[in-house]
Order: structure tokens, then sequence, then C-alpha cells
């Protein structure tokens, strides 16, 4: 019998996709050879994003650690695809999971994390900051007040590089067999490209080019965070799971771009994936574009892709959201901004 113990023994060896119809128009060499662009696509684990991969080893590591004692509770100011990681995990482990999150994640998003057994607390999006009713304040006391809890903190917890120096970066060597000549994707905690670059780049000794892709605004781009409305990627402060001597290049890239790449990924490639996905794909394409004009059509590109799109579906996929904000050719749609969900 051929069976998994559990699902979330399903996390990591993701597939690698070849882009066609979006990389059709890179100029061709004298033997009709381009770059080649392939795509990591993470929706295809358990929870359907590339953050089980660090929801399992910063659980692991707090077991080993003895942050996470049998019983304990995992509390974290999440409404995304940490949480459905961490929710999963937990849930495998018997430990309770408290998610806080503001009152503008949607509902859909909240009813996710409490099928999967999570307790969801609400708090005000209209506070500042500091003040104690806000999603920072409400996490940070849970903690202190609940016996046994402990706080992942993706954005400081080095857990989550390592578990992409462990799992992504060597099944990217593995999968392309040696042959990746860059590897490109979008920077929210820096987790996915500090540890996939950092071990790429050791092993190629030094060969493998590492390119960030994020959202006009961002810091990593030279920002100062001003507001964007890809989700999942783009700062307006410097975590620390970000490692600051592996990146080569950043590229950024605007909230147009990116939402009609991601809208191009489903209509043309199949791949129904979040926006941050057509930020990378983007990003990896115009470089692509770059290296077919210097010569290098024996390049490997390979993005990787964070999330599927379902969570998307009255956003990017919705015309009236897109039209609102300008990001439809006139015309390509009757909606009215009214029509907006
Ligand atoms: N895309 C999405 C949808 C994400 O949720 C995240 C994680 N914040 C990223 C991209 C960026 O990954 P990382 O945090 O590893 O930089």
């Amino acid at each position: 019998m051929d069976y998994v113990e559990h699902v979330i023994d399903l996390v990591g060896n993701t597939p690698l996709v070849k882009l066609n119809a979006l990389t059709a128009h890179i100029a061709k060499d004298a033997d009709g050879n381009a770059p080649t662009v392939l795509a990591k696509v993470e929706y295809f684990n358990p929870g359907g994003s590339v953050k089980d991969r660090i929801a399992v080893r910063m659980i692991e590591a707090a077991e080993e650690s003895g942050e996470l004692k049998p019983g304990g509770t995992i509390v974290e100011p999440t409404s995304g695809n940490t949480g459905v990681g961490l929710a999963m995990v937990a849930q495998r482990k018997g430990y309770r999971c408290v998610f806080v999150c503001p009152d503008k994640v949607s509902e859909d998003k909240r009813n996710v994390l409490k099928a999967y057994g999570a307790e969801v607390v609400v708090c005000p999006t209209a506070v500042p900051p500091d003040h104690p009713d806000s999603y920072y304040c409400v996490s940070d006391r849970l903690v202190t007040e609940i016996d046994g809890a402990w706080k992942p903190n993706q954005y400081a917890n080095q857990a989550n590089p390592r578990s992409h120096y462990e799992t992504t970066g060597p099944e990217l060597w593995q999968q392309t067999d040696g042959k990746i000549t860059h590897f490109v994707a979008g920077v929210g905690t820096g987790g996915t490209i500090s540890g996939t670059g950092k071990y790429l780049k050791e092993v190629s000794d030094g060969a493998v080019r590492v390119v960030g892709a994020d959202p006009e605004g961002s810091v990593y781009s030279g920002g100062t965070g001003r507001p964007y409305l890809v989700e999942g990627v783009g700062e307006d402060f410097w975590p620390e799971t970000y490692d600051r001597n592996i990146a080569d290049e950043i590229i950024a890239i605007s909230d147009s771009h990116s939402f009609t790449t991601t809208r191009e990924l489903a209509e043309q490639e199949g791949l129904l994936v979040g926006g941050s996905c057509g930020m990378a794909v983007a990003a990896a394409i115009r470089l692509a574009e770059r290296l077919a004009d210097e010569g290098r059509s024996d390049a490997v590109i390979v993005v990787l892709l964070p999330d599927g799109g379902r969570g998307y579906l009255t956003k990017v996929f919705n015309d009236s959201w897109m039209a609102s904000y300008g990001f439809l050719p006139p015309g390509s749609t009757d909606a009215t901004v009214g029509d907006v969900l």
C-alpha cells in the first residue's frame, strides 16, 4: 500500500512547471534557443502554500529548544498562509492555536483557520499599533496570559529561512540537475529568498544569481513602505529573517503589472495562483528578456510561486475590483466602480 501517515508528510517536494505561453515572445538565439523559465508551484503543499514548509520547521525547532511543550498553545498574529500551515501541523501534534487578526481580514479567511481547529481573535483595524486593542498588542498579551504559549514570530524566527535552506534549495538543485542559473522569489519575511538563495549559492560556488521581486514602494527595492495591493510581499521595515547578503538584485514590479501577469498565468498557463506569484513571474520574465539580449540562451531561471489563487477570487480575479483600480484595459469589462465587492 502506498500512503503517508499524515497529510503533513506531504509538505515540500513541489513540482517545477515550465512557462511556455508567457515566455513565447522572448528573443531566441541563432539555434532557436531562449532562456528557460521554470515555476516552482508551492500550492501543491497540503495547506496550499509555501508557508507549510516554515510551519513544520518552526514548530519542530521550538519543540527541540523546549519553547513549545506538549499541550502548549501557538499564538501568532496571522490571517493567511502561515496560519493554515501552523494550524495543520498543530492539529497533528496536539497543540492549541490562537491566531490574532485585524477585522479587515475577510470572514472567509478566518473561517479557513477555524476549519482547521484554530481559535481566531479579531481586533479593530482602526487603532494605532501601540493601542492595547491592536492586533500586535493583543497577540503579545495573549502570549503572557496563556499558560504554555509560544509565538513563532515568522519575521524573526531563523527556522523560517533555515526551512528553505534545508528543503526548497536542495529540491531546486536536484530538480534542475544543477543547471539552475537564476532564482527569483518575492520577498515578504525574506525567508524564502534568504534560505533558498544561501543554499543555491553555496552548492554552486556562487554561480547561481539570486533575484528578489518586490512591490514598488516597499523597502527592499528602496521605497519607504508606500502602500501597494499585492499581498504577502514587500515590507515597511527590515525583518530579521531577511539576509541582505543573498540577493544580487531586486526588481520592483507595479501592482498593475503583478495582477495582469497573475491573470495571464491562469488564462495561458493553467496556473491559478495568488498575486505575489504574478509579481515574481513578471520579474522572472523581465530577467529572461534581459538575459536573452545578453546572449544567455542557456540560462535556467526558477521562479517560486508561493500560493494558489482561490483566496483572491474577489480581488485579482474579479473584474470589478481590477477595474476600480484601473488594472483592466478600458473596454475589457462592463464593470463599474459601484460593483466592487
Ligand atoms: N507570497 C505570499 C502570498 C506570502 O504569503 C509570502 C509570505 N509572507 C510571500 C510571498 C513571501 O515569502 P517570504 O515571507 O518567505 O519572503
